[in-house]
């Protein structure tokens, strides 16, 4: 797989790919190609046996045009640098495709969390959260979940936050848990919103998604529950898998069922209410008509686009096709729901949570539900009308122009200072 393409490379590409069709001029794309700051630190704490360990830990605020810098906090060993610039690019015009009014940042620890107790990673948390205590608030940068982090992680960083602050400051993170501050809907809001993305698509192309046969790579958060959801839209999951391999069955699985033989062994594989055993390439490459990529960045690369044979894919992670790949996709006549516009449901209800912690008004699910809906029904429909009006060969590339566009506006029309 491209593992060695540098995703912030693909995020410069992205961008520049959607400038050729943008009435903005070069000096300001150069801008809006590059992070405003990064915060680069070493957190060193004690293991529960009393030595110390040293992390290297990354915050990138990317833009703040259009309002806070907004994104995630991963715990991966993978993380690097240009990983979490390129996140935080991301996360900038995945809020502008959407309309929300947010900046894009992005965290990151390198650290594989199974190797660590629930004492050392709440250690390893309050101390991330110590160092971004200067950077972050309620309306400067608002982190939340990601890759290997959770309602759990989240709670420790407003705790620690309120505390340093001698205040009460629930929006100054998202993803909590409900006593704590958080929405209804936001652990599933990822999945939702790339399961409503994948039937607009289909919709569009003059299908059902409920006909459709379905696969998800990547069995975490939203992974599991797209492939719940689509499931419960009448369509087939014919496979699922994680990063230890994955599993195919002809007539379908049971998305549930699957997760929980992942809580309990620690991996889809091996669930016996599947027929076989297959790699996760192979997911990657089944002959099925929905095709979820739901891991890390780079699965699909060049050589693997060939292989692909889905019809629709909808990105639940993110940059999860290289642009090498991508263009491949294209020339297939594979629709490719991109990333900012099919996951942007999980910061979209990170939104709806930090509306109701300003207001202190706890919404119902319904609510959440329906203003997502409309939400990201509307984005797909802005995202059409520019892949037509521009005769574009991407849904991504429209999906670039309508947010680069707002960020542009929302620079120009602030003028520059100093
Ligand atoms: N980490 C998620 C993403 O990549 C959610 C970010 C958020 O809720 O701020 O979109």
């Amino acid at each position: 797989m491209g593992t060695d393409t540098n995703p912030f490379d693909s995020l410069q590409e992205q961008i520049d790919d959607a400038a050729a069709y943008l009435d903005v001029g070069d000096d300001v794309i150069e801008r809006l190609k590059h992070p405003e700051r990064v915060l680069e630190t070493n957190l060193t704490i004690e293991r529960d046996d009393g030595t110390l360990e040293r992390f290297k830990a990354f915050r990138s605020q990317f833009n703040g045009d259009r309002g806070p810098y907004k994104g995630g906090i991963r715990y991966h060993p993978g993380v690097t640098r240009d990983e979490v610039k390129a996140l935080s690019g991301w996360m900038v015009y995945k809020c502008a495709t959407v309309g929300i009014p947010y900046g894009g940042g992005k965290g990151g620890i390198v650290i594989d969390p199974d190797e660590y107790s629930e004492t050392e990673l709440e250690r390893l948390t309050r101390a991330f959260a110590t160092e971004l205590r200067p950077l972050i608030g309620e309306d400067r940068d608002i982190p939340a979940p990601d890759v290997n982090t959770g309602q759990r992680e989240m709670n420790w960083i407003k705790d620690t936050y309120e505390t340093l602050e001698n205040t009460t400051a629930p929006g100054v993170i998202t993803g909590k848990a409900i006593d704590s501050g958080g929405s209804e809907g936001r652990v599933e809001a990822t999945g939702r919103s790339t399961v409503i993305a994948a039937r607009e698509a289909f919709d569009y192309i003059g299908q059902d998604v409920s006909d459709a046969t379905v696969a998800v790579q990547g069995y975490g958060n939203a992974g599991w529950i797209a492939a719940k959801l689509v499931e419960e839209m009448g369509a087939t999951v014919v496979a699922v898998s994680d990063s230890s391999g994955g599993v195919y069955s002809e007539d379908g699985l049971d998305p549930v069922a699957a997760k929980e033989h992942k809580r309990e062994t620690g991996s889809v594989v091996g669930f016996d209410g599947a027929d076989e055993e297959i790699t996760n390439a192979d997911v990657l490459t089944l002959d099925v008509d929905l095709l979820i990529p739901a891991a890390l960045e780079n699965a699909i690369d060049e050589e693997l686009a060939h292989d692909v044979q889905a019809d629709v894919i909808s990105e639940a992670a993110n940059g999860p096709i290289t642009p090498a790949g991508d263009a491949v996709l294209a020339e297939k006549d594979v629709y490719v729901v991109p990333d900012i516009l099919a996951n942007a449901g999980g910061v979209t209800v990170s939104y709806f949570e930090w509306v109701q912690n300003r207001q202190r008004f706890h919404w119902s699910e319904e609510r959440v539900n329906d203003e997502l809906e409309t939400l990201i029904v509307d984005a797909f429909d802005a995202l059409t009308e520019t892949y037509e009006e521009h005769d574009l060969e991407t849904f991504r590339a429209a999906a670039y122009v309508v947010a680069i566009q707002r960020v542009a506006d929302a620079y120009e029309q602030a003028g520059s200072f100093p």
